[in-house]
């Protein structure tokens, strides 16, 4: 198991009173034993921890994988219960998240009387919930050809631009400084498009005295950043000016309350309440922020639904947003580590509003 990271395991053992935990969810498997494929399953006992998968991947699990045993299998089902049965363990958690249900129905079938099968939901949510510091080392990488990319393509913004040309532009300047890929289908959503919190670039033509909002990230060493910056393309009307005042204010306001044992649904209020004084409650639809890492939106959520505390080596974003139908809308976003006293930005793009030449 990767190093500092079988506690993890050890621990989820302990408290679900369980012989055995099947990982099967790619994302955990890669946190926990290093591997970065695309099939296998890792199991961890009291005793042992083993990764199997096919023949594919053999020769990268040898290279990759931290655990006491590597198998292969002919058969995924059989590989699995073949090794279960030989360590004789009989409570079996499972992520049942990603689990597939017929995939359970058929462990449960072949995995012979006697055994049992655990869900298990909450009790796994938070095992990548706070980030060491290579993690850290990661998704500030990752955030640092965000910061050069975007300033890179920032002069193609402008009237006549069409909003895929700088979302492909985008992609090339982060993939040319080493990016592994895009983070998501990037959002370059201007005029009335920005009332569109999902508003994925589209053919349309950038015209003077809008605004442009820009969502976009990519992957390092597995880890991704995830950002939004709103510009102006030449000078914009006095509502729209409000719209990124009151969105930037809620996401200051948001950010200095960030600290170790404050609640989520906390700094998401912050934001809220901020952006309802202004006028524009109804016009902020979505949760605050989410948890980044080796996935784009994991653990934890910021929203008024959240349960999780803010603890140190969490990294969230915080990314308020006003959406006002065929007028436009602004969202900012930014990544943030949790630290001891407060928290760190992570991403690094100027999110003051820029009045682009027209
Ligand atoms: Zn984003
Ligand atoms: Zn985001």
């Amino acid at each position: 198991m990767v190093k500092d990271r079988a506690f993890l395991a050890t621990n989820l053992l302990a408290a679900c009173g369980l012989d055995a935990v099947l990982f099967t969810d790619l994302t955990n498997i890669r946190y926990l034993c290093g591997f970065t494929g695309t099939d296998g399953v890792l199991v961890v006992t009291g005793e042992t921890s083993c990764f199997l998968s096919d023949s594919r991947y053999t020769t990268q699990a040898r290279a990759q994988v931290q655990t006491d045993e590597i198998r292969e299998y002919g058969v995924k089902l059989d590989g699995v219960i073949a090794f279960l049965v030989q360590t004789g363990v009989r409570r079996i958690g499972f992520e049942a998240e990603t689990l597939s249900f017929a995939m359970v129905e058929r462990l449960r079938e072949k995995g012979g009387a006697g055994r049992e099968w655990v869900p298990l939901t909450k009790e796994i949510l938070t095992l990548r919930g706070t980030k060491g510091p290579d993690e850290i080392a990661a998704l500030l990488e990752a955030t640092r050809l965000n910061a050069e990319a975007f300033e890179e393509i920032l002069p193609l913004v402008r009237p006549g631009a069409v909003e895929r040309e700088i979302a492909l532009a985008l992609e090339i300047a982060l993939k040319r400084r080493g990016g592994e890929e895009k983070a998501f289908d990037f959002i370059v959503a201007s005029g009335p498009r920005g009332a569109m919190p999902h508003g994925i670039a589209s053919g349309r033509e950038i015209r003077a005295g809008e605004l442009v909002t820009i969502d976009f990230g990519v992957r390092c060493g597995g880890y991704h950043s995830d950002e939004t910056v709103t510009v102006a393309v030449g000078e914009v009307s006095p509502e729209l000016r409000a719209i990124f005042d009151a969105v930037l204010e809620a996401h200051d306001l948001a950010m200095a309350h960030v600290r170790p044992g404050i609640a989520l649904k906390e700094i998401d209020a912050v934001a809220r309440d901020s952006i309802a004084a202004r006028g524009y409650g109804s016009f902020f639809g979505h949760g605050l922020g989410h948890g980044v890492g080796l996935e784009i939106h994991e653990y934890p959520t910021v929203s008024p639904r959240s349960e999780a505390i803010a603890c140190e080596g969490m990294v969230f974003t915080i990314e308020p947003g006003i959406y006002v139908p065929e007028l436009g809308g602004v969202r900012i976003e930014d990544m943030i580590e949790v630290t001891a006293d407060g928290c760190r930005q992570l991403t690094r793009v100027e999110k003051k509003l820029r009045v682009l030449p027209a």
